[in-house]
């Protein structure tokens, strides 16, 4: 995968959180297939300023992952997980618009919408296209941890602390991009624009979440 930071001075401490992270099929220590219905462990390692996802099996996970989990400071999140084996190629994939457009987003990986990033996957959440399987912190911001419940695949979405009086405008913002899609990337050096500060004192407490009201569809 291409790093899609790479425009980036290096000195500027950007965490590339916006991943999507595929299952794998198979244990990716020892090599053994997944089985339908199969339990395995998947552990977020930090690595040089990005997220790797390793999947292992229950036999890996005991023998030699648990206690990474637990004792590796690059280890920022571990869940559970079962595997599901991928449909029968003739199936055709149908996808949500909301869904191909989180996806975009994660690929462009554009601060400017990041919180337009967390409405989607908040949406997707609420349509069980997306389960929060963990979170953690990083540079004193949150980040969940969603999975994809068909897929496997996993999405890092960064929480922006949206205040209440931001929510309509990010809304209107994702309705806009589900309605008109994600315009084109700028190229250039420019730097992106400026997002509000998470961190500001004003941000709501860390125990809740702003989300948006339920749509009824
Ligand atoms: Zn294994």
């Amino acid at each position: 995968m291409p790093d899609s930071h790479a425009f980036l001075p290096p000195a500027l401490p950007l965490m590339n959180d916006w991943n999507i992270q595929g299952r794998a099929s198979a244990c990716q220590s020892c090599g053994q297939k997944f089985a339908d219905r199969q339990p395995y462990h998947s552990l977020l390692w930090e690595e040089e300023r990005r997220y790797r996802r390793l999947d292992v099996c229950v036999a890996c996970w005991e023998a030699q992952y648990l206690q990474e989990a637990r004792t590796r400071r690059e280890v920022v999140s571990y869940w559970r997980g079962i595997y599901e084996a991928p449909p029968p190629p003739a199936e055709p994939i149908r996808r949500d618009a909301a869904e191909t457009l989180l996806r975009q987003l994660c690929e462009r990986a554009d601060p400017q919408y990041r919180p337009a990033t967390y409405i989607l996957a908040v949406m997707l959440e609420r349509k069980r296209v997306l389960k929060v399987k963990e979170q953690f912190w990083r540079d004193g911001q949150r980040v969940f941890v969603y999975e994809h419940t068909r897929n496997g695949d996993v999405f890092t979405v960064p929480d922006p602390a949206l205040k209440l009086g931001e929510l309509e405008a990010v809304q209107r913002t994702v309705a806009q991009l589900l309605e008109q899609g994600l315009p084109p990337a700028m190229s250039g050096p420019d730097p992106a624009p400026a997002t509000p500060d998470a961190t500001g004192a004003e941000a709501v407490p860390s125990d809740s979440r702003v989300e948006p009201a339920p749509s009824g569809s």
